[in-house]
C-alpha cells in the first residue's frame, strides 16, 4: 500500500496518485490510469495539465483528469515527468470534453484531442518551437558620455523601447559598443509568425434602420445566453450587424468568437475585420502548424479580442466570450465527420451558457431545422429581408438544357454564352459555378461501357487532366490513364462528364480574350493559393472565376454582376433525404454573388429540370416557399426536422462477418429501441473504402429515451474486437 501522501498546491486537496487519461483513442482503453508522483513532481502537478506516462510497453502523454486520495495497489507506476507549465484544459474545456463525448458517442480522449493545436504535441514540439528574434533596449544611461552617432540610437530608443537588433545596425553600427558598455543589452522576444495587416482603417458604415434594430436587439441581451438566428438575404448586410455587435463586446472588455464555414471565407472576412478592429487571431486549417501554435498561444495569453475560423475554433481557450457568431450557419462543414462527429453549433450552446454569452446564426439559407427551431421560439428570429441600399436582388434567368441551343457542342447554353459576353463587354466580371457534390469526372470505355473503377474502394476513379492521372477520391489511390480499354482492349476510353478542368478548356476557347482562374482543390492545394486567387480577383486581375462549391458561399465582389450555374442538377440526385435542400442552398447562395455593388446582377442556371420546386424557389429567391413545400416532404417521409437521425456504420475487411454481424446488430436495435424506426441494414455508398466493407442502419426517432444507452452498450460490445469496427453518427451529413 502507498504511504505518501501529497497535498495539491492549488486547491489544498491530500492525494495519493493522480488519474491520467492517456492519449490512445480507443473505447477499451478509454478511462483514466492512476499513477504515482514522484516528489520533485509535485509542485506541477495540476488538474488539466499534459504529463508523460509509461504505459504497457510505451510512453505516452495523458491528461490529468483528478486526484484520487485513496489507497490503491502498490504496482501503480510514476508518472515520467510534467509537461505544460500552464494548465491547458481548464474546467469550462474539461467538462466540454465530456459533454461532447457523451453526445456524439466518442472517446473521450478523442474530444479533448480535437480542442487542442496539433503543434502542442510533444512530438511536434521540434518542428514549430517558438521564434524569437533579438531586440534591443535600453539598459544603463547613467554618466555615459553619448557620441552624437550613438545619440541617434538612443533616442530610437527612448521613443520606441525596443528594436530590432537588425535595424539598430542599419542606422549605426556603433549599437555594439553601446550594449558592449553595459548601456544597451539584447533581448530575446517571441516573434508570432503570422502578422495580420491592421494598419488601415475604414470609417465604419452607417447602419440601416433594419441592421440598426436588429443590433440593438442583440447588443441589448449581450450577457443573456439567448440563441438568435439572423436570417438575412444575402447582401443584407449581416456581416456589418456582426461587427457591430462585436464592437460593443470589445467595450466591454470582453472577446468574440467568429466562425465560418471555410477558409476562403476566413482570409476574406478576415480582411474587413482587419480594418476595423485590431488584435485578431485567425484558425483555420489554411495556417501552417507554427502559425497555428502562435495563434493557440496568443488567444491562451489573452491578447486578443477576436477569434475568426471554422469549425474547430470553436474550441478556442477564450476566458471571456460576449458573443459567438456563427456566419452561413447552414453549411454542414459546421460537423466534424470523423469521430468525434461534434457540430460546432452544439458547442457553441454549451459555451454560450458557460459564458453568459448570447450566439448568432446567421444566414440567408438556414437549414430547414434552424428555420424550423426559430418558429418555433428556441431560436429568437431576426430578419434583414433586403439588401443594403438600392441594390435589389438579381434577376434570375433559367436555361431550360433540354430545348437550348448549345454553343458549340459545349456546356454553355446560348443564354449563358450571351451573358457572359455583355459582362465582358461592360468590363465587369463572372463568377461560373460548376455543382460537383456527388459527380465526378469519370472514364468509361465508349465501346464496352468499361469504367474504371479504384482497386481498393467501391468507386469510379476521377481524371484529372492537368496531370494526366486517375485518382480515387476516397483513398488517394492513383494511376496513370491507359492508353487501351483494360476490358476490350480498343482505343474508346472517354471522360464522362464536365470536370472543372473541362469546362476551363471550353472557357478558353469561347472567350479567348477573357482572363478566366479556376478554383477547386486541386488548384488551392498549395498554402495561400486561395487567397491569392480571391485578392487577384477581387483586383479584377481576372474576368471570370470558375469553381466548384468553395466558390458559392460569402464572397463579396461589387464588381460581379454575372453569376453562371454550368448544371444545377447535379446535386438534385444525390441519394439524400437533402438534397433539394442543398441544391436550393447552394443556388440561393451563388446567385447572392452577383450584382453587391452599385451595378445591377444577373443570374443565368443551366438546368435539366425546370419544373424541379428547388429550382424554382431558388431562381424566384422565395426561402420562405421552399421552406414550407419542403416540410411536408419531410413530414411525409419521416425526416428532421421532424425526426432525429442516427446512423450506425458497421464496417470490416471481413464481408462475410461484417454481414452477419450487422443483421445482429439491427435485431438488436430492433428488439431495444420501441420508439423509432429503424431502416437497413443497406449497403453505404460507396460500398467499400480502402477494401472496408460498409453497411449502414438509419434509426430515426423523436423522443427515445434509451437510445444512448443502446448505442453505449454496442460500442462496449465491440470494443475489444480488432476485425469489427462500428460508428456512430448523430444527425449525420450524407445521407
Ligand atoms: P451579408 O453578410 O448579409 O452578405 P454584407 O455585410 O457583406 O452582407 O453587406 C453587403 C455589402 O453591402 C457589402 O459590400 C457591405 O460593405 C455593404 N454594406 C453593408 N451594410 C452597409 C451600410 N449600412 N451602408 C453601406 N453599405 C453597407
Ligand atoms: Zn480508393
Amino acid at each position: 500500500m502507498l504511504k505518501n501522501k501529497y497535498i495539491c498546491n492549488d486547491c489544498g486537496v491530500n492525494f495519493m496518485v493522480i488519474e491520467v487519461l492517456v492519449e490512445l483513442s480507443a473505447f477499451n482503453i478509454d478511462k483514466t490510469f492512476y499513477y504515482k508522483v514522484p516528489e520533485n513532481l509535485i509542485d506541477k502537478i495540476k488538474i488539466g495539465v499534459r504529463v508523460l506516462v509509461p504505459f504497457s510497453h510505451q510512453i505516452l502523454e495523458g491528461f490529468v483528469m483528478g486526484f484520487c486520495n485513496e489507497e490503491v495497489d502498490n504496482d501503480v507506476k510514476e508518472i515520467i515527468d510534467v509537461i505544460d507549465e500552464e494548465v491547458i484544459l481548464n474546467a469550462e474545456l474539461l467538462e466540454l470534453g465530456k459533454y461532447i463525448s457523451e453526445r456524439t458517442i466518442s472517446t473521450l480522449i478523442s474530444s479533448y484531442q480535437v480542442m487542442l493545436p496539433k503543434a502542442l504535441k510533444a512530438k511536434k514540439k521540434k518542428d514549430v518551437s517558438i521564434k524569437y528574434i533579438t531586440n534591443v533596449k535600453i539598459k544603463n544611461l547613467d554618466n555615459y558620455q553619448l557620441t552624437s552617432k550613438q545619440e541617434e540610437i538612443v533616442n530610437v530608443l527612448k521613443e520606441k523601447g525596443q528594436v530590432l537588433y537588425q535595424d539598430l545596425k542599419k542606422i549605426n553600427t556603433s549599437v555594439d559598443t553601446l550594449i558592449k558598455n553595459g548601456v544597451l543589452e539584447k533581448v530575446q522576444v517571441e516573434k508570432y509568425r503570422l502578422e495580420l495587416d491592421t494598419d488601415i482603417k475604414e470609417e465604419k458604415k452607417v447602419l440601416t434602420v433594419d441592421q440598426k434594430k436588429v443590433s440593438d436587439e442583440v447588443i441589448n441581451n449581450l450577457g443573456t445566453s439567448l440563441t438568435y438566428l439572423l436570417y438575412g438575404v444575402t447582401g443584407s448586410g449581416k456581416t456589418e450587424v456582426y461587427m457591430e455587435v462585436i464592437e460593443k463586446v470589445i467595450n466591454e472588455g470582453k472577446q468574440a468568437l467568429l466562425l465560418v464555414p471555410e477558409i476562403t471565407l476566413a482570409s476574406q472576412i478576415t480582411k474587413r475585420f482587419c480594418k476595423r478592429f485590431d488584435n485578431i487571431a485567425i484558425l483555420h486549417s489554411g495556417l501552417s502548424d507554427g502559425e497555428k501554435y502562435d495563434e493557440y498561444r496568443r488567444i491562451k495569453r489573452g491578447e486578443v479580442d477576436i477569434v475568426i475560423g471554422a469549425r474547430s475554433a470553436i474550441f478556442a481557450p477564450l476566458e471571456k466570450i460576449g458573443v459567438i457568431i456563427i456566419d452561413e450557419c447552414h453549411s454542414d462543414t459546421y460537423k466534424q465527420d470523423n469521430m468525434p462527429r461534434y457540430d460546432s453549433l452544439d458547442v457553441a450552446l454549451f459555451r454560450s451558457e458557460r459564458h453568459n454569452c448570447p450566439v448568432i446564426l446567421g444566414s440567408a439559407t438556414p437549414t430547414l431545422t434552424q428555420f424550423a427551431k426559430a418558429r418555433r421560439g428556441l431560436y429568437k428570429l431576426l430578419v434583414l429581408s433586403k439588401r443594403v441600399g438600392k441594390n435589389n436582388l438579381p434577376t434570375v434567368t433559367l436555361a431550360d438544357m433540354t430545348k437550348e441551343e448549345r454553343i458549340k457542342n459545349t456546356f454553355f447554353s446560348k443564354t449563358l454564352y450571351d451573358a457572359i459576353n455583355k459582362t465582358l463587354d461592360k468590363n465587369e466580371q463572372a463568377i461560373l459555378l460548376i455543382n460537383r457534390r456527388g459527380y465526378s469526372s469519370s472514364i468509361t470505355c465508349k465501346n464496352c461501357g468499361f469504367t474504371m473503377k479504384c482497386p481498393h474502394c467501391d468507386i469510379g476513379l476521377t481524371y484529372h487532366k492537368g496531370k494526366d492521372m486517375l485518382r480515387c477520391h476516397y483513398c488517394g489511390y492513383a494511376t496513370n490513364k491507359p492508353v487501351k480499354c483494360p476490358n476490350c482492349h480498343t482505343d474508346n476510353l472517354r471522360e464522362l462528364g464536365s470536370g472543372t478542368e473541362k469546362i476551363e478548356e471550353e472557357l478558353k476557347d469561347l472567350f479567348p480574350k477573357a482572363r478566366t482562374v479556376r478554383m477547386d482543390l486541386d488548384t488551392t492545394s498549395k498554402k495561400g493559393s486561395h487567397e491569392k486567387i480571391i485578392t487577384d480577383f477581387g483586383e479584377h486581375k481576372y474576368d471570370i472565376l470558375l469553381g466548384t462549391q468553395m466558390i458559392a458561399k460569402g464572397l463579396d465582389f461589387p464588381n460581379v454582376t454575372l453569376v453562371g450555374v454550368i448544371t444545377a442538377d447535379t446535386s438534385l440526385f444525390v441519394p439524400s433525404y437533402k438534397s433539394s435542400e442543398t441544391t436550393f442552398q447552394l443556388l440561393n447562395q451563388v446567385a447572392g454573388r452577383s450584382g453587391r455593388g452599385e451595378k445591377k446582377g444577373e443570374v443565368v442556371i443551366q438546368t435539366y429540370n425546370i419544373d424541379h420546386y428547388a429550382i424554382n424557389y431558388a431562381s424566384q429567391n422565395n426561402y420562405l416557399g421552399f421552406f414550407e413545400e419542403e416540410m411536408k416532404n419531410r413530414l411525409q417521409s419521416a425526416y428532421p426536422p421532424y425526426f432525429y437521425l442516427a446512423y450506425i456504420v458497421v464496417k470490416s475487411k471481413d464481408y462475410n462477418l461484417v454481414s452477419s454481424e450487422v443483421n445482429k446488430i439491427s435485431a438488436i436495435l430492433k428488439n431495444n429501441l420501441n420508439n423509432s424506426i429503424i431502416l437497413g441494414p443497406s449497403v453505404c455508398i460507396p460500398f467499400k473504402i480502402n477494401d472496408v466493407c460498409r453497411f449502414g442502419i438509419l434509426i430515426k426517432y423523436k423522443k427515445e429515451d434509451n437510445l444512448n444507452d443502446v448505442l453505449r452498450n454496442l460500442i462496449d460490445h465491440y470494443k475489444g474486437n480488432n476485425k469489427i469496427k462500428i460508428e456512430i453518427d448523430f444527425n449525420p451529413n450524407n445521407i
